[in-house]
């Protein structure tokens, strides 16, 4: 039996969802764990069942996943407990392996991101920022898991696929460490590469791609068709079915004949996307300058450690 407790962060809940969304592997699984902490499904009481606790407690647990990145003191605080409270800790979807959307924010100061969004936001009243004293003080910015606690497995996504979250599970019954391959999405895409750009300049992301209708293996790569996507350097996994072979999963994105965003994250934990990927726009006669918002387009879901304010 693995005890497993679960504690979300700076989220939007959609880890949570593909936990559920596992289905019919879930009975299976289910059996063998015993879930001692998890706020989105059971009422335990971080200060106790009377709430008479002076700090905040967890059981202890052989598994804990975190989601979400680290945004504010009780996040911190929480996230200290669970390093103390379990054996295995696992940043479970992108957010919490590099700050996800949520670090976007990263991009501006704490005090110029409240101004903003109480005081210059068309369509909001103008109001002070809330000053209650029993709500959680902000941190400076966002921070991934492993930039305040050690992380033993990072598992990214957003979310990540119910199949990565049964396998991760499977190698934890089993005694077993999991990390994905280190491959690109641009392995595991069928399009027809020529290595040159078709000209033009980066078309915005809504713009349509040239494809025929229920094909991929005819449709040119869309950096060389001028539209901007992040394949070359995010790492492959997003389309994992289980029982399915990963050489003949065609990435979400291409699936849908949009370029990928970026959301599973950089191939390896210390690649460097940014010049990474201006070297491989570069490679095939794009100017990576011609990106619009640069920084915050390449590192849309990666910004707890690269993102820097821009305020004047
Ligand atoms: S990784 Fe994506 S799905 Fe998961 S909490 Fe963050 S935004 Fe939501
Ligand atoms: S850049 Fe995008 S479209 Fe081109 S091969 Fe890579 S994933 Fe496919
Ligand atoms: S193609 Fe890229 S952005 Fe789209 S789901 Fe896959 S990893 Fe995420």
């Amino acid at each position: 039996m693995v005890r497993v407790a679960e504690e979300w962060f700076a989220v939007c809940g959609g880890c949570e969802l593909s936990l559920l969304d596992i289905g019919e592997s879930l009975l299976d699984i289910l059996p063998n764990l015993e879930i001692v902490h998890m706020p989105v499904l059971m009422d335990h009481k971080l200060f106790g069942q009377k709430g008479d606790g002076t700090k905040p407690e967890i059981p202890e647990a052989d598994l804990g996943l975190i989601t979400g990145g680290i945004r504010n003191e009780e996040n911190k605080e929480l996230a200290l407990e669970m390093r103390k409270k379990c054996k295995i800790i696992v940043a479970l979807g992108t957010c919490a392996c590099f700050g996800g959307i949520p670090a976007l924010a990263n991009l501006s100061t704490t005090e110029a991101m409240l101004d903003q969004i109480f005081n210059k936001e068309k369509g909001t009243d103008p109001s002070s920022p809330p000053s209650d004293k029993s709500l959680p003080k902000l941190l400076d910015r966002v921070y991934a898991v492993d930039e305040v606690i050690k992380v033993d497995i990072h598992l990214p996504g957003c979310p990540p696929t119910p199949a990565h979250i049964v396998e991760l599970l499977n190698a934890v019954l089993a005694g077993k460490t999991f990390a994905l391959p280190e491959r690109s999405v641009c392995d595991t895409c069928p399009t027809i590469r020529e290595k040159q750009s078709t000209g033009g300049s980066i078309k915005r992301p809504l713009q349509n791609a040239q494809f025929t209708p229920g094909r991929y293996d005819n449709m040119r790569c869309l950096n060389e068709q001028g539209l901007f996507c992040l394949g070359p350097v995010t790492k492959a996994g997003c389309n994992r079915i289980l029982g399915a072979d990963p050489s003949e999963e065609i990435p979400r994105c291409i699936k849908a004949y949009m370029p990928c965003r970026g959301c599973f994250g950089p191939v390896r934990q210390s690649s460097n996307p940014t010049a990474d990927i201006m070297g491989s726009l570069s490679y095939i006669g794009r100017d990576p300058k011609e990106i619009v918002d640069r920084v915050a387009t390449i590192n849309r879901f990666i910004g707890s450690g690269r993102l820097r304010p821009q305020d004047k």
